[in-house]
């Protein structure tokens, strides 16, 4: 029996066998050839291999997925691609491996100089189908989560978003990885998906064997593997706790949130797609608090179109059936990447060129989605938050975006709300300090508690060597957060909070006394919110929060939660 102390993202309890993921590593070094010809050859046979693969893939595949796997298929027809890589071989007398490395970088440099912003999407085609060449050169079989064919918990170093979704349609009842943290958005989407999970769970999972059996538990985040009798049963009894608690939650479904004497804070829910609002809908959510659009961005090799986008809000808008539904435009950058973009690497990806920062900068991106918005706006109560807002020159320009939008929506007499209500998060510091400046501009606020804590402390919200920094409590962090709820109230607008913090165990009370209105949260965490606010007067949740705010230190205040 050997036991892992990780970090509980996800809550649930639930017993498996291991399926352990292991991606294994390609190897691109530059190795010396003396046989060209035969090199040669391999480039011939590999593309060979990969257009069958795309083929059988296209048999399965409709609408815009088949329409990329043509393009990768005319691509990889192309002789100058092929003959890229031959002329290196040539040339430097090198191996298959390092070729395909070598001509993908080419061919991206090119695509990336365009001018067109299409053409340098295709960079990320490049990549896709290079990956593809280098995988069948390397025999290093498609996607090893195809291989989950029963019950199982995944252990992965880290899954990507497209792994997480892939997990959903597999029978995978929990999962574990090595690193990151509650707010990594592997853990995020584990929380829409109702899935137990842990993270951070370190060098130790390496322990792990494929079939070991597995006790997970995601609120603690405790791991046995091969438990003995005696731990299978406490974990059995536990199990049966947390089920009956969890039925217990059930009178609270259709309750709105309120404290125990009726002062009212609204409980929504957080998701990625639009099937997670049914998952809100399905546990009382009282709205879509944050819609995180940039999921409709991720994992694809091209970007969703004004059409597509429209579709998806207005879905979202129509399983709300008139509950306000507040949509955040493209947020990526950070660990969020949109390979369609083919964004340069950067050293400080947190700070760097994201979200508003890149709908600001290119214009023809940020007018397609204000455009599907404001479209889908006319099928429910849809309203529009930009997020990474650190300026009011920033708030000005996203509004003078949607200004125009509406122009040309009104010129091509197109149906949408024009009272549509805009917002902001609050996740930079400096946001929370000119709170009452911005205020003025918007209807409402969202604080992003995520980056909010990372940017205010200085931790990187997904290293788990640092997790132990990361302080919802700290009495810096809850003084910003009060200062975003202050000038929302005098200026009459607002103020939810909708990173993880409001739907942590014991928050919604607290943050309801720091003066918040709307909380929005994973669907899982929902039923436990209200719950909490159910056992608390106001007066109690003023009383807690003060107090919290007088704390010295996050030590200090989280012993008085406990
Ligand atoms: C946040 O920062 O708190 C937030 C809700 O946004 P994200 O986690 O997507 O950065
Ligand atoms: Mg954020």
């Amino acid at each position: 029996m050997i036991t892992i102390q990780a970090l509980g993202v996800s809550e649930g309890l639930v017993k498996a066998n291991a399926f352990v993921l292991r991606q294994p590593a390609l190897d691109v070094s530059k190795r010396a050839v003396t046989d060209v010809a035969a090199e040669q050859a391999r480039v011939d046979d590999a593309i060979e291999r990969a257009k069958q693969q795309i083929e059988q893939l296209m048999a399965a595949a409709g609408g815009e997925q088949a329409e990329i796997l043509d393009a990768h298929l005319m691509m990889l027809d192309d002789p100058d691609f092929s003959d890229g890589m031959k002329d290196i071989i040539a040339a430097e007398s090198v191996c298959a491996e390092y070729a395909c490395k070598v001509n993908c970088e080419n061919f991206q440099q090119m695509f990336r100089a365009m001018d067109d912003e299409y053409m340098q999407a295709r960079a990320a085609d490049i990549g896709d189908i290079s990956d593809r060449v280098q995988r069948v050169l390397q025999k290093v079989d498609d996607d090893p989560l195809d291989g989950i064919d029963a019950p199982c918990i995944v252990v992965a170093s880290d899954l990507t978003p497209s792994d997480t979704a892939k997990i959903g349609s597999k029978p995978v009842w929990g999962f574990i990885t090595q690193i990151g943290g509650r707010t990594s958005h592997s853990a995020i989407m584990a929380r829409s998906m109702g899935l137990p999970a842990a993270a951070g769970a370190g060098e130790r999972a390496r322990l792990i064997e494929n079939g070991d059996a597995i006790l997970l538990d995601g609120c603690s985040g405790a791991i046995v593997v091969n438990p003995d009798a005696a731990t299978e049963e406490a974990f059995d009894r536990k199990k049966a706790q947390f089920d009956e608690q969890r039925r217990m939650l059930e009178q609270y479904r259709a309750q709105p949130g309120a404290t125990a004497d009726g002062h009212r804070v609204v409980i929504e829910g957080n998701i990625g797609t639009p099937a997670d609002a049914m998952r809100v809908d399905e546990v009382g959510g009282e709205g879509i608090g944050l819609f995180r659009s940039e999921f409709l961005f991720m994992d694809r090799a091209d970007l969703p179109g004004e059409q597509e986008q429209f579709e998806a809000y207005r879905q979202v808008a129509q399983t709300m059936t008139g509950r306000p539904v507040i949509i955040r435009t493209l947020d990526i950058g950070g660990d969020k990447e949109v390979p369609a973009l083919a964004l340069e690497k950067e050293q400080n990806p947190f700070l760097g060129y994201r979200a508003i920062r890149i709908c600001l900068d290119r214009e023809e991106l940020f007018l397609t989605q204000l455009r599907a918005l404001l479209r889908a706006s006319a099928f429910g109560d849809i309203r529009i938050m930009f997020p990474m807002i650190s300026s009011l020159e920033e708030v000005r320009s996203a509004k003078a975006m949607v200004e125009k939008a509406k122009e040309q929506l009104k010129n091509e007499g197109v149906a949408f709300n024009e009272a549509i209500k805009l917002g902001i998060m609050i996740e930079i510091p400096v946001a929370a300090i000119c709170a009452d400046i911005l205020a003025k501009e918007v209807d409402f606020f969202s604080i992003g508690t995520n980056d909010l804590i990372q940017y205010s402390c200085a931790v990187d919200r997904i290293n788990d060597k640092l997790a132990a920094l990361y302080r919802p409590l700290h009495p810096g962090v809850l003084r910003l957060i009060k200062m975003a709820a202050d000038a929302a109230r005098e200026n009459g607008i607002d103020c939810g909070v909708c990173g993880e913090m409001a739907g942590s165990r014991g928050m919604a009370s607290v943050l309801c006394g720091l003066g918040v209105t709307h909380l929005s949260m994973s669907a899982s965490s929902i039923l436990a919110a209200k719950n909490d606010l159910a056992h608390h007067s106001y007066e109690d949740c003023v009383r807690l929060a003060s107090s919290l705010l007088g704390g010295v230190s996050a030590t200090e205040n989280e012993s008085q939660l406990v």
